[in-house]
């Protein structure tokens, strides 16, 4: 027997892990030998696009990119990504002092409460949402105080009923759009709303737009820099992991306020030393070589979104069709909880969709689907529900 460490307390802060359930009826289902339709992660089925990997192909045989690389990125990575969004939206940025390098934009979010958050303050933070804002929190030591995320506000939180006494203590404001998991996108006029807001509260507004370029419709999200004023209290997130099918290369960049930038970037220099040099290589192939790639990709999501949507409409579900990520935020049939509909889609159908409150509480009503298989398997699923009694 092997000696026993006790844990920090900060770990026994995080939620318990809501998918170990349906981790375990994955497992059993495909032991029974059942034919799994996995629309559970969100991670891209499609290979990165071949310019990019040539590109770090010959990148990695170049020995200047075997040493440590900055943590703040090379100088040609960071104009790469700054003309990029200048491109994009129409906002520039100096690249020596307004990006930093990321190694995925997980990273970067999961760090900035280290920098800005001391123990007891708090971070606001959207519920349902991605969890690393609400971990990154508790490792600083600060509190999380969520912001629910309702169908009857458009999935965007009420930033006014948010108590005088939590926003005197609060010091980030988390926001992401498109949004994972409602898929729901922000208004310019909700960026400028937020903006102001952040202003007022002397709040650093982290904006986390991983999902920016994945617009299934014709219009494209808006950056929350375009706002003006926002670089003054903002950063905002970008990854290259969904865009260009790139989550296994680990690549992201942070955008805005040089303060909060430098801010993170200490506690980089502490913890990481930077992106692999030929991943960079690779980055600046996907953001400055042709966008051809993004525009398939967006077609191929968008196919299935219909195929998903329209099928689950016609059976009864509530479901909006989402404008942009590959997302789609579905209602429960009335009388199920989130977490026994997840349960009975895999266990009766062989279905994995991520129970809404493996986001938060405010997820409760909603199974999420996330649009990573093919299109025929899209449709197989929506017969397989279809055929059974976990329709609405
Ligand atoms: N932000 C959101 C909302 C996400 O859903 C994800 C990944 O699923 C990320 C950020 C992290 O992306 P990456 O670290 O690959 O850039």
């Amino acid at each position: 027997m092997g000696q026993s460490f006790a844990l920090a307390q900060r770990l026994s802060k995080l939620p318990p892990y809501l998918f170990a359930e349906i981790d375990r009826l994955k497992q059993e289902a495909i032991r029974r030998g059942m034919d799994i339709i996995n629309l559970g992660i969100g991670d891209p089925d499609l290979p990165t696009p071949p310019h990019i990997v040539k590109r770090m192909q010959d990148a990695s045989a170049n020995p200047q990119h075997h040493q440590y690389p900055s943590y703040e990125g090379m100088l040609s990575f960071r104009k790469a990504a700054a003309d990029w969004y200048s491109k994009r939206f129409g906002v520039s940025l100096d690249p020596e002092t307004e990006v930093l390098s990321l190694i995925g934009s997980k990273e970067g979010i999961g760090h900035i409460p280290l920098a800005f958050v001391d123990p007891g303050d708090i971070v606001l933070v959207p519920d349902p949402g991605y969890p690393v804002y609400q971990a990154g929190t508790i490792f600083a030591g600060g509190v999380p105080h969520f912001m629910p995320l309702t169908r009857e506000r458009a999935f965007l939180p009420d930033l006014h009923a948010i108590p005088l006494q939590v926003l005197k203590k609060a010091k980030i404001l988390f926001l992401n759009y498109p949004n994972n998991p409602t898929a729901a996108v922000a208004s310019k006029s909700f960026f400028a709303e937020a903006v102001g807001f952040a202003r007022r509260h002397g709040l650093i507004l982290c904006h986390d737009a991983a999902y920016s370029e994945m617009a299934l419709d014709s219009d494209l999200p808006d950056s929350l820099l375009a706002v003006e004023g926002a670089k003054e209290v903002a950063i905002e997130y970008h990854s290259l992991s969904k865009t260009y099918n790139m989550t296994g290369w680990r690549i992201g960049f942070g955008v805005g306020s040089r303060e909060i930038l430098a801010g993170l970037g200490r506690i980089k220099t502490n913890l990481d030393s930077g992106v692999f040099q030929a991943v960079q290589e690779a980055a600046i192939a996907a953001l400055s070589g042709p966008q051809d790639c993004v525009e398939s990709m967006r077609a191929i999501y968008k196919e299935r979104r219909d195929a998903l949507v329209d099928g689950l409409s016609a059976l009864g579900f509530a479901v909006d069709r989402p404008k942009a990520s590959f997302y789609v935020w579905i209602g429960v049939p009335r009388g199920r909880t989130s977490a026994s509909y997840g349960s009975a889609l895999l266990s009766d159908l062989g279905i994995v969709m991520t129970p809404g409150t493996g986001f938060g509480q405010h997820g409760e009503g909603y199974i999420r689907a996330a649009l990573t298989v093919d299109v025929s398997r899209v449709k197989e699923a929506v017969e397989r529900i279809a055929a059974s009694n976990l329709k609405p």
